[in-house]
């Protein structure tokens, strides 16, 4: 089963070794007998970055996508849902992105995806309080591609599956995801409160949160530079950033853009 990046502290549970620089043997395509085992039956979380490949790669709204690919769960923080992939009805319950020929959105697909056979976790009390990142090898009996002759190291097999970016806006995320974990800034307003429902809009329903902007003047409100500002306008990337950067300022108070005078 595949899981998404966690973000662990340092003292890692029992049986949880980093890879480090350890190489290790993997490969994936046509021609394993598992080909597509994978993407069936998964408990598949989804950050905000990838709803926004996915529904760019579909080409459809990021509230069709909710409606029509995703689930609003309860996942591990207590005070802000998760959001989750809906498997297919078929009685092999397979990811409604595959088809015999394997993945349809490859090239997009979710970052747990492009990081298995390895999980992430990023540790928030490295060195001079940068967080430090650890990769580790799952197990699933089902997958051959361990067996094939193919050797990576971690650093190898981040590069060819493009995943420094996702890291880098997952890593984003996380910061927001602990955030929404403190129960002070809902002000006491609960689950599917106002606050929650406009820091839902603003990470997952990026083409909502666009309207938003422009019919708040939003982008008017703050100093931003015109590069950023012209990008903001007109991607959805840098309009999650800005997501993130005005929800900590109107939530948490933290200082992360200059308001206008
Ligand atoms: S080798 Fe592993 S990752 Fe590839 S298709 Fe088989 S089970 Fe999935
Ligand atoms: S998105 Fe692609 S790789 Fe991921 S589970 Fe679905 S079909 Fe498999």
């Amino acid at each position: 089963m595949k899981k998404n990046d966690t973000h662990l502290p340092k003292e890692f549970p029992e049986g949880m070794k980093p890879l480090g620089k350890a190489r290790f043997n993997f490969a994936c395509h046509a021609g394993v007998a598992c080909f597509t085992n994978c993407c069936r039956k998964l408990e598949l979380y989804l950050y905000p970055y990838d709803v926004v490949r996915l529904k760019n790669r579909l080409d459809i709204s990021s509230e069709d996508f909710l409606d029509r690919y995703a689930g609003v769960v309860k996942g591990s923080n207590p005070c802000f849902p998760a959001v989750m992939l809906i498997m297919s009805a078929n009685q092999e319950k397979t990811c409604p992105f595959l088809d015999a020929a394997g993945c349809t959105v490859y090239e997009d697909r979710p970052s747990a995806c492009r990081t298995y056979p390895l999980e992430r976790a990023v540790a928030r009390s490295g060195s001079g309080g940068r967080p430090e990142e650890f990769y580790f090898m799952t197990n699933h009996s089902y997958c051959l591609g361990h067996m094939e002759k193919r050797e990576w190291s971690v650093k190898e097999w981040v590069g060819d599956q493009r995943l420094q970016y996702y890291n880098q806006m997952d890593d984003l995320w996380a910061e927001m995801d602990t955030l929404f974990g403190d129960s002070r800034i809902w002000r006491g307003e609960g689950a599917a409160g106002p606050r929650q429902l406009l820091a839902f809009m603003a990470c997952y329903n990026v083409d909502r949160f666009r309207q938003y902007v422009v019919d708040h003047r939003l982008l008017d409100r703050f100093r931003l530079d015109k590069s950023r500002r012209r990008l903001i306008e007109s991607d959805d990337e840098a309009l999650l950033r800005f997501g993130f950067d005005w929800l900590k300022l109107v939530l948490a108070d933290k200082p992360t853009m200059q308001a206008k005078g």
